[in-house]
């Protein structure tokens, strides 16, 4: 009964997700920060829905108490502040965000384009300080030059569009073969990207294998006079090999908005404490540097807050696990009115042999319409819309479910 659903929201998610499911019928109880240990771990006790930021630390110790939760939404990008395993053991299911904010990256690193071009930061900064310094040398239009992107998903997407709109050729190189936007053209190697871009612009995942992508080796291989922007993740540029690069003159100009060590907040000092190297930035002309505001837009926020409040909503209501980050993706078409005495069935288990066998004994009795199945690590997830069932049949099937041994948890959706 959607009415019984207790939400907690912590951290001042966007009042568009919090509609979103409070139309739903939900109690939601919405608060403007997180909550230290030990208040958290009573009032997740009795919720079903917890969302938060990233400053909740939903650890293990926390998620212990959790016993009527089923799902988490992280209305932001990163999911490093839950313990994703240990949440997939115990059946709870967590969804993220990841591409709300797309558009707004690849907006700013529009406008860093030109700014680099233009050196817009050094002018600026100097007529700051009162020193009127009128230069073209050195400056130069983006119409007809090439943009390199390394990682083309849904920001170098979008990045391929506006660059192109703006007169630039553009070319890319990805790890997957893919469809060019427009008239860009996807190169086979990192170094062919490197060799014929005048801008490289990043924007690949944190993976091992990105780490240190962009070092000394690669800058050989970059124009002179070249641009880089890293808007992608912290790790994927070696900064002193950027540092030098710049103090060569090989690289004209850079917009780093992303570091392998951030501040934990607003107001702390970004220094030598932080990362080795802080100074040595600071120095640098035709240089910008951002504090990781690529996605901080309003239209960014409250696009988080649907996409997470409406895939909060369809696991609840639905069970459907599309998006989810720590469980296999299962889904089946809605149940409509014109189906009574149905019952769709949610099944999470232990991945091991000869489940399916012991739960289709179960459903059995009655007829199972459709049904999918799948399993990510040590969990699986079942879905099964089974009809001619009565009221009385269905704590019934609940029991036996949970009395089989390798259950996580059922959940009876009608
Ligand atoms: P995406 O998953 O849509 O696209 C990433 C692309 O990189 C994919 O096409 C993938 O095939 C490709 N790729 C993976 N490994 C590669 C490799 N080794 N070499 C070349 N290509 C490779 O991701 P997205 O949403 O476009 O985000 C890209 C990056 O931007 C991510 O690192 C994300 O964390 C970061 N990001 C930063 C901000 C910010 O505030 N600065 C905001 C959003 C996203």
């Amino acid at each position: 009964n959607t009415q019984d659903v207790k939400v907690l929201l912590l951290e001042n998610i966007n009042v568009t997700g919090q509609d979103i499911l409070r139309e739903q019928g939900y109690q939601v109880e919405a608060l403007k920060a997180s909550l230290p240990e030990h208040e958290l771990i009573e009032k997740i006790k009795d919720v079903h829905v917890i969302g938060i930021r990233s400053k909740t630390k939903l650890t293990a110790k926390v998620l212990e108490h959790a016993k009527n939760l089923i799902v988490i939404g992280c209305f932001c990008i990163g999911t490093n502040q839950v313990d994703l395993n240990y949440a997939a053991n115990a059946g709870i299911a967590v969804f993220n965000s990841p591409f709300s904010n797309s558009r707004s990256v690849a907006e700013l690193v529009i406008s860093e384009i030109i700014a680099l071009a233009r050196q817009l930061a050094d002018r600026s900064m100097e007529l700051h300080k009162g020193i009127w310094n009128k230069v073209s040398a050195g400056c130069w239009e983006v119409r007809g030059k090439t943009l390199g992107i390394v990682g083309y998903g849904h920001i170098g997407n979008q990045l391929s569009v506006l660059a192109e709109a703006m007169g630039m050729s553009v070319i890319y190189y990805d790890v997957v073969n893919l469809m060019s936007m427009g008239t860009a053209k996807q190169v086979p190697t990192l170094k062919a990207l490197l060799e014929g871009a005048d801008f490289v612009t990043l924007h690949v995942p944190e993976l091992p294998e990105t780490q240190n992508m962009i070092s000394t080796e690669q800058f050989g291989y970059m124009r002179k006079g070249s641009y880089l922007i890293n808007a992608s993740r912290g790790t994927v540029v070696d900064i002193p090999a950027l540092v030098e690069a710049m103090r060569s003159g090989k690289i004209a100009g850079a917009a780093i908005d992303v570091y392998p060590n951030e501040p934990a907040g607003n107001g702390e000092y970004f220094n030598k404490e932080l990362n080795a190297w802080a100074e040595d930035l600071r120095t640098l002309k035709n240089l910008i540097l951002t504090p990781h505001i690529g996605g901080s837009t309003e239209e960014a926020q409250s696009a988080i807050g649907v996409e997470v409040a409406d895939a909060l909503a369809k696991y609840v209501n639905e069970g459907s696990t599309v998006g989810a980050v720590n469980m296999p993706e299962v889904n089946l078409r809605s149940l409509t009115a014109d189906e009574p005495n149905h019952v769709r069935i949610i099944y999470i288990h232990k991945n091991v042999p000869g489940v399916l066998r012991r739960v289709n004994e179960v459903l059995g009795e009655h007829n199972v319409d459709k049904q999918m199945t799948d399993s990510r690590g040590d969990v699986a997830y079942l879905m099964a819309d089974i009809s001619n069932v009565n009221q009385g049949d269905i704590s019934n099937l609940y029991n036996s479910l949970e009395d089989l041994g390798s259950r996580v948890r059922t959940r009876v959706l009608y």
